[in-house]
């Protein structure tokens, strides 16, 4: 007979708050195993002892069977001298110990309760705050670790018996699932709004035949509260964008299912995928008729999609269905314009009582203020383009770590990284931090972090921006602070996702950034090599009238462009071009312009893309960031040749030179060609042009790994055409993933700067 052995297994990763002791407890039982598991500081920690074969295969059932929800770094195991146990035990967990685990994000609806909660004979029926260890709320609901219900807004709530029972038996789903509840203990709806006040299934019942009628509620989701209506209704749609001060942004949809996002969406494998995660973000989806959804996603070809993710978005829908209505529901964050997303009562009365007169609430505490997270498919992976719910707190894995680090961001679409060793904690999505309710959701955060990281920032890493409020922010705090340049952030937020070293080269290219000449960059080549990073190539400076105030309105920086391309003859090549445009505020430009007055320069790909969508006849005056852009890339259809940029050679470096492209596309317009003509000549020809200067670049010197990142890259079809270019050339391309290549992955860029401890050289290479 085989001795007996016993092993000591540590298990790193997401293994607490998923239900993986349980699936321990259950693997050591089906290998008649004795000893015990329990949750501890670095993960769990497993003593398994039996025969030698059964230990084995234990061992590597561990991760291979692993809980949904769970993910597994790292399974070391030692051989310990036998202990004679016969059974297996859950131990509790160890207190303070457990202290330096992670905290799960929040987990979408699971399909076991999702079942439960949807059958008529079960107790859980409809019952919005029905969860299991593999599904629920996590995050949202931590106050402090370890995460343990009492650390947790469900502190207040006792379990009767029968959850209870539950949450004590480790072959139950819901063995220690820490926010176990059932309509008898548990937390309950309520609906208010119109004289109106319903608990529990008929607020409810309420709310699905409120909706169905056309009127806009205010829902307390997961992180925070939705403004929910009709997306097929045109009157509450008008009336909730006048009252959130949105005319045209898009707004994103929760439809029933993964086949109901078929009907109206092409969805690739992928973003089915993605749909259905435990993340359950929005998923960017391509209409399947260009002209639906227009009153949620107005001229875009392309529509935000989401699957409820929460038992009372599930319970909601099949009371739609019940009702008749099987469509889809806008459901878009409720706040006000750029303000953070609203979490409780007061704050709802305050910041939204003018958009809906309803408001479905319920009594479990939203601690973690979260919005819903937003990712789309581009170039063969699915990217983050906003990190939030179901993504945070969960941490990136670095190739190196050192002290710990807390960057910033900038100050659109902020959001802050924390770095503890080799992880790098990115904040939730925290938005615009001009709005200065914004700069205390970003305190809030920041606070919270801290607690549940237990870590103290030495180094504070912000925005080379001077004005920057989080740079403000950064100088206020204590520790040592240092200042990254914004493009160079960018480019190291892909290396850091990707533990890439150097050299490499990085293209940044976006709306704006402070260079390092105080002037605004924005398509920067920066060559990263021998700890130092230098700029060896961008588009030419060109003027941006009215500075960043000017950013809304496209015919701005068209208009600086064409006068710059065409010289004092402008008018008459390409005046009738502003005709829709008042006379008196071309004239007041023109003035600017030769005064340079109020003329900031700028290299900014962003605002070209701007410029091209003006001439095009897409858009003169844009009310969201990147309207012009992104409607311009919605009619790009790849029919039509690439316009020609030149490139010159500098001492500076190389200069992308967009007159002839500006010429040509004017040419076009003034032909009666169509915006899908000039479409394909901008992406085209920009994604030539940035090829052909890294093609040179690797001439001279023969690097070959290019990094892409910046907003602009968000656009699909130029991140596609830019990847296959460098690609066909034989170069290494990588591209933001993990973190948005927007400002919103900036602060993971700007830790990284620090950690690699890289500086600016100002020559060229
Ligand atoms: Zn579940
Ligand atoms: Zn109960
Ligand atoms: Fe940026």
């Amino acid at each position: 007979m085989a001795p007996i052995v016993r092993k000591q297994i540590l298990v790193k990763g997401v293994v607490q708050g998923v239900g993986f002791r349980p699936h321990i407890y259950k693997l050591a039982a089906a290998h008649a195993l004795g000893g015990w598991v329990k949750n501890d500081a670095a993960g769990v920690t497993i003593e398994a002892e039996g025969r030698p074969a059964g230990v084995e295969t234990f061992i590597r059932e561990i991760a291979l069977k692993k809980p949904p929800a769970a993910r597994v770094d790292s399974v070391s195991v030692r051989a310990i001298r036998p202990a004679g146990e016969k059974t297996f035990f859950i131990s509790r967990s160890g207190g303070k110990a457990a202290a330096a685990a992670i905290i799960p994000a929040d987990l979408a609806l699971c399909p076991d309760c999702r079942r439960e909660m949807l059958t008529s004979s079960d107790p859980r029926w409809l019952y919005p705050f029905t969860n299991c260890t593999n599904c629920g709320p996590r995050f949202t609901i931590v106050k402090s670790v370890p995460y343990d219900r009492p650390a947790t807004t469900m502190a207040g709530f006792k379990m009767c018996p029968s959850c209870r029972g539950e949450y004590a038996n480790p072959l139950d789903r819901r063995f220690h699932a820490q926010p176990n509840a059932c309509p008898v203990c548990g937390p309950s709806v309520t609906l208010e709004g119109g004289g109106l006040s319903f608990s529990g299934p008929s607020a409810l019942e309420k709310t699905a035949i409120l909706l169905i009628s056309g009127e806009i509620v205010a829902l307390q989701s997961l992180g925070g509260f939705h403004l929910a209506c009709r997306a097929d209704n045109p009157a509450a749609l008008g009336k909730l964008r006048a009252a959130k001060k949105r005319p045209h942004k898009p707004f994103a949809v929760m439809v029933p299912s993964l086949a109901a996002a078929r009907r109206v969406c092409r969805v690739s494998a992928l973003e089915a995928a993605a749909l259905s995660s435990s993340q359950a973000p929005v998923v960017m989806l391509r209409k399947r008729a260009p002209g639906s959804f227009c009153g949620p996603a107005p001229a875009l070809a392309k529509l935000g999609v989401m699957l409820p993710y929460t038992p009372l978005h599930a319970a909601l829908f099949s009371l739609l269905e019940k009702g008749g209505f099987p469509g889809a529901l806008v459901m878009t964050s409720g706040n006000f314009r750029d303000e953070p997303i609203c979490k409780s009562l007061p704050e709802v009365r305050s910041a939204l009582s003018g958009a809906a007169a309803f408001t479905l609430w319920h009594d479990r505490p939203i601690h973690n203020r979260v919005d819903d997270s937003v990712v789309f498919e581009a170039a063969g992976a699915i990217r983050l383009a906003r990190r939030a719910r179901g993504y945070v707190p969960s941490a990136v894995k670095l190739s190196s770590g050192g002290a710990s680090v807390l960057a910033c961001g900038a100050d659109l679409k902020n959001a802050f990284c924390l770095t503890r060793g080799a992880e790098a904690f990115l904040s939730q999505h925290i938005g615009d931090l001009s709005e200065p309710l914004n700069q205390e959701f970003f305190r809030e955060t920041l606070s919270n972090f801290r607690r549940l990281l237990k870590v103290s920032p030495g180094i504070i890493v912000h925005d080379l921006h001077p004005d920057y409020a989080s740079s403000a922010i950064a100088r206020a705090l204590p520790g040592r602070k240092t200042a990254v340049q914004h493009h160079a952030a960018h480019a190291l937020s892909v290396a850091a996702e990707y533990g890439l070293e150097e050299p490499f080269i990085g293209l940044a290219f976006d709306g704006a950034g402070y260079g390092a000449d105080g002037k605004i960059w924005g398509s920067e080549f920066l060559v990263f090599k021998d700890k130092a990073w230098r700029r060896a190539a961008s588009l030419g400076y060109f003027a941006l009238p009215g500075g960043d105030a000017g950013a809304l309105e496209t015919w701005r920086p068209a208009l600086a462009l064409i006068k710059a391309a065409f010289g004092p003859g402008w008018r008459k090549a390409a005046g009738v071009i502003f005709s829709g445009v008042s006379a008196a505020g071309v004239r007041t430009v023109e003035r600017m312009l030769e005064a340079g007055l109020n003329c900031p320069e700028t290299s900014s790909m962003g605002r070209l893309f701007d410029a091209f969508s003006f001439i095009s006849g897409v858009r003169a005056e844009t009310t969201y960031e990147a309207q012009g852009p992104m409607e311009l890339e919605a009619v790009y259809d790849g029919r039509g040749a690439a316009y020609c940029f030149d490139i010159d050679e500098t001492p500076g470096g190389y200069i992308i030179n967009p007159g002839r492209a500006l010429r040509a596309a004017v040419g076009d317009r003034l032909a009666g060609r169509t915006a899908a003509r000039i479409s394909a000549g901008l992406h085209k020809g920009a994604a030539e042009a940035a090829v052909e200067v890294s093609s040179r670049l690797c001439a001279s010197t023969g690097i070959k790994t290019f990094c892409l990142s910046g907003g602009v890259f968000q656009n699909r079809t130029l991140l596609e055409l830019v990847t296959a270019g460098l690609e066909r050339r034989g170069f290494k391309v990588y591209s933001n993933r993990l973190v948005p290549a927007n400002d919103g992955g900036l602060a993971l860029g700007q830790a990284w700067h620090v950690i690699k401890n890289y500086s600016h050289k100002p020559s060229v290479i």
